[in-house]
């Protein structure tokens, strides 16, 4: 037997025991006559001696140790004289009768601690040895938990875990897909699943009528922080609902998460709110609840003033910074700056003070004090605060407050990563126009019903019909969302051809899809969660990478095993594929 105990397991009450510990050695320490070692497993760290009393073998095999080699050790187990009481195991030691060495180790190219000196790089490149550290074990731990929960919860609500398959031809998820060559098929390729949305449908038209999956998806899309190319979904599907059935479900399964994952207990209802509502008072879709600093609309308050920015601006909108009045030049340059980058995108930024000394603005030369004033009102804005405000045309001034907004947020500490403030946004419009290719992509997907009341307005004015589509946001992310979907293959053939597909076309892409309805399609409707963000919002973190064990980097390689990678011609030649040359 390797191990009688594990090395977060043993205290005061196991005094005298005979014990047999195998992991890392995290540490050796040389004080005189005595060696004290770590050792470290998964599940903590044990601190072994070996002083005088012990064999010559003993000493020598400790005096041989060096940081990571792998080690088993036999001991009595022995109350420790000056006790450590920053771990669990701290009041013990081990007093070691044999050390074997298992393994001997290369030293690390960075530290195993919790606050290592490794780079980002080089940790991506010995992920093995980085997941050793802390706090990646915990955000792994955690993930384990976040789908053990989930896996119990959704069981215990009759939802099937079923499998659908990864290679399968395109889904229209609005990304790019990754393919892979058919050898057998030749100049035929698979199409890796942006989602399993399809097959989710197809299982409600085999009468599977809750199916869940914890899946992962591929997406070929630019790479951000929270972005990976392979990701995992909670994508489930139920027939014979309604909205309502599965925001109620979903909304308990998110409780179920918080209360058994984090101990955190929601006694409301999460809001509603929206799309409409979300990009008006946010300018986001995935509005961050946890605190207010809602825009204003002045755009018809401030016009006729002669001030040419604002009276030629489709859209003018204010925010209050509260208790900001004091701040200064430079603090307001800085922002002005942050608002005016590339990726913001705004024209310049105009600021009201309100103070002991009155009103201030960066506008005095067009508004008098009274006129200012009557904007802080409407505002809502009181002594001792600042308004910011941003003109221009109405979606990038949004856009672009809301990004503002978020990063005042941060500034006052309003963004507690400790702090949930979950919401539905539901309603969301059922297309969205791109000027770029002129013609309406599906906000969700093809398969996301129109609500029925604005089916009327899909031939006359196709861009104002909602959608019964919901998202699931909590502090500024988009968790999960889903729709209600089409189930008949009349409408369905509407909705293609309102996204420019011709029947061909459509029954080339989705006939199998639309075939499967003619032969008893229940009502269905579903939603999928971005399972590694549902684990860094529980984490506090922004970055989805340290909840995966085997991340892609920004440019969606994987350093350590260096894929992507060329391939050896023979197998190009066995698919029949020819690179193109580069000019
Ligand atoms: N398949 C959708 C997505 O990946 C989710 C859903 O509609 O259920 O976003």
């Amino acid at each position: 037997m390797y191990r009688t105990h594990t090395c977060g397991e043993l205290r005061l009450a196991n005094l005298s025991q005979e014990v047999t510990l195998a992991g890392w050695v995290q540490r050796v320490r040389n004080l005189g006559g005595m060696t004290f070692i770590d050792l470290r497993d998964r599940y903590g760290i044990t601190q072994l001696v070996v002083d005088d009393s012990c064999s010559a073998e003993v000493k020598e095999a400790a005096s041989s140790l060096g940081r990571e080699f792998v080690i088993q050790a036999k001991g009595r187990v022995l109350e420790r004289s000056s006790k450590n009481n920053k771990i669990p195991t701290g009041e013990i030691e081990i007093a070691v009768s044999a050390l074997n060495i298992l393994n001997a180790a290369d030293t690390p190219p960075f530290t195993i601690e919790d606050n290592t000196d490794g780079g980002d790089d080089l940790r991506m490149r010995y992920r093995y040895l980085d997941l050793r550290r802390n706090p990646l074990k915990e955000a792994l731990m955690l993930r384990h938990r976040m789908a053990q929960v989930t896996r119990n919860f959704l069981s215990g609500e009759n939802f099937m875990e079923i499998e659908t398959p990864y290679m399968i031809n395109s889904t229209p998820e609005g990304a790019r897909d990754f393919l892979v060559p058919s050898r057998l098929n030749p100049g035929k390729f698979y199409a890796l699943p942006q989602s399993p949305q399809t097959f989710k449908q197809l299982l409600m038209v085999a009468g599977y009528d809750r199916y869940f999956q914890i899946v992962r998806c591929f997406r070929d899309e630019d790479l951000r922080a929270d972005r990976q190319p392979e990701f995992t979904q909670i994508d489930c599907e139920m027939s014979f609902v309604e909205q309502e059935d599965v925001l109620n479900i979903f909304e308990r399964f998110a409780k179920t998460l918080f209360k058994e994952v984090l101990g955190v207990e929601f006694d409301y209802s999460f809001p509603r709110m929206s799309w409409h509502e979300a990009m008006e008072k946010y300018g986001s879709d995935k509005p961050d609840l946890r605190f207010g600093m809602e825009f204003n609309n002045i755009t018809e308050d401030v016009k006729g003033k002669d001030f040419v920015v604002f009276d030629s601006a489709e859209y003018v909108g204010a925010i209050v910074a509260e208790g900001c009045a004091g701040y200064t030049r430079k603090q307001i340059d800085q922002l002005t700056d942050f608002v005016k980058r590339p990726q913001v995108g705004a024209k310049g930024l105009v600021w009201i003070r309100l103070d002991e000394n009155g009103i201030k603005s960066s506008i005095d030369k067009f508004y008098t004090p009274e006129e200012l004033s009557a904007i802080a009102t409407k505002c809502g804005a009181k002594s001792g605060d600042l308004i910011l405000i941003l003109a221009g045309d109405r979606k990038h001034t949004l856009a672009a407050l809301n990004v503002l907004r978020l990063e005042m947020g941060d500034r006052l500490g309003l963004r507690d990563p400790k702090k949930f403030a979950p919401l539905w946004v539901v309603d969301f419009p059922l297309l969205e126009w791109d000027e770029e290719t002129q013609r309406f992509y599906a906000m969700h997907h093809p398969f996301t019903s129109p609500k029925p009341e604005d089916i009327e307005y899909m031939d006359s004015d196709p861009g104002r019909v909602r959608a019964n589509a919901y998202d699931f946001c909590c502090n500024g992310v988009e968790v999960g969302g889903g729709s209600v979907r089409i189930f008949d293959s009349a409408l369905q053939q509407k909705m293609f051809k309102l996204l420019g597909f011709t029947p061909e076309q459509a029954e080339a892409q989705f006939g199998f899809l639309m075939n499967a309805f003619k032969f008893g399609a229940p009502p269905h409707a579903g939603i999928a969660f971005g399972f590694d963000r549902f684990c860094s919002l529980f984490g506090g973190s922004d970055s989805i990478r340290d909840y995966i064990a085997f991340p892609k980097n920004n440019q969606g390689r994987d350093v350590m095993v260096d894929s992507p990678t060329t391939i050896d011609p023979a197998q190009l030649v066995d698919l029949k594929i020819k690179l193109v040359e580069e000019e």
